[in-house]
């Protein structure tokens, strides 16, 4: 994806990426630590002892496999989306999903930014998923690299041809569809909530096609945080204690009102 970016980049940089890399960079390395360190299993894990167990939904019912994969990797996707929703709307959980979107920029590293306790939160929560539902095995390691993939992919500041993008984004989240969802503008930012599969955000109205301002024109980022100060780690580890928690989608739709 960085060398993509550097080929066809989609939109000029605001950021040296050395301060950007090196911070993000160093935060996934710190956030895989923590996760290694906190849980002694993953989903991968869990699903395979859900299956030795007979532990949920899918290990109870006689189907087949191709539908109970499918049907695995919808339900995991639709919950990623649910529950990314929800990081929005409570104003607790936006504190720690706004680090997410207070990066200046938008690159395939910014799709790795996320602070440490929301990811130990959305592991736990996929964890419950797969014990309810039971899952095979390699539905949730299909779905787990498919969701790092498509993050970086979403993420990437690269120029998809414009008739390429409209119909890859029919059938998953594209870049220009998700940089939407990075906007400083509250609306714009609580929009396309989709990582993976783009239909959710269809379904449930949380689709929006363009930034008002054009991808070139739109600002990246949210209005509490904007110093290059902030895009250190020490600032982004503190960042959900700083400030009031606003910008969520319960304050969006206040100001609708
Ligand atoms: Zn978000
Ligand atoms: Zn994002």
């Amino acid at each position: 994806m960085a060398l993509w970016e550097l080929a066809a980049p989609r939109r000029r940089r605001d950021i040296p990426r050395v301060i950007r890399w090196t911070n993000n960079i160093a935060l996934v390395v710190l956030d895989t630590l923590i996760l290694r360190l906190s849980f002694p299993i993953l989903t991968v894990g869990l699903a395979v002892m859900a299956e030795e167990r007979g532990w949920g939904l899918f290990n109870n019912v006689d189907l087949p496999t191709w539908v109970v994969v499918i049907a695995s990797m919808l339900v995991l996707d639709l919950a990623i989306y649910l529950q990314h929703v929800m990081f929005h709307a409570v104003p607790a959980l936006w504190r720690l999903h706004r680090m997410h979107h207070a990066d200046l920029d938008f690159d395939a590293t910014t799709g790795l930014r996320f602070h440490p306790v929301e990811i130990l939160i959305s592991m736990g929560i996929k964890l419950a998923v797969v014990a309810a539902l039971g899952p095979p095995a390699v539905a949730v390691l299909l779905f787990e690299v498919l969701l790092n993939a498509t993050a970086l992919f979403n993420h990437a500041n690269i120029d998809l041809p414009r008739p390429i993008d409209r119909v890859l984004r029919l059938i998953v989240v594209t870049p220009d569809m998700h940089r939407v969802h990075h906007s400083v503008d509250p609306s714009e930012t609580n929009s396309n909530f989709g990582f993976n599969l783009p239909w959710w955000d269809r379904l449930l109205s949380t689709y929006v096609a363009l930034p008002a301002k054009g991808h070139d024109g739109m600002t990246i980022g949210i209005e509490q945080f904007r110093t290059r100060r902030d895009l250190w780690i020490d600032r982004m580890l503190v960042q959900p204690l700083r400030g009031p928690a606003c910008g969520g989608a319960l304050e969006a739709g206040k100001d609708a009102e």
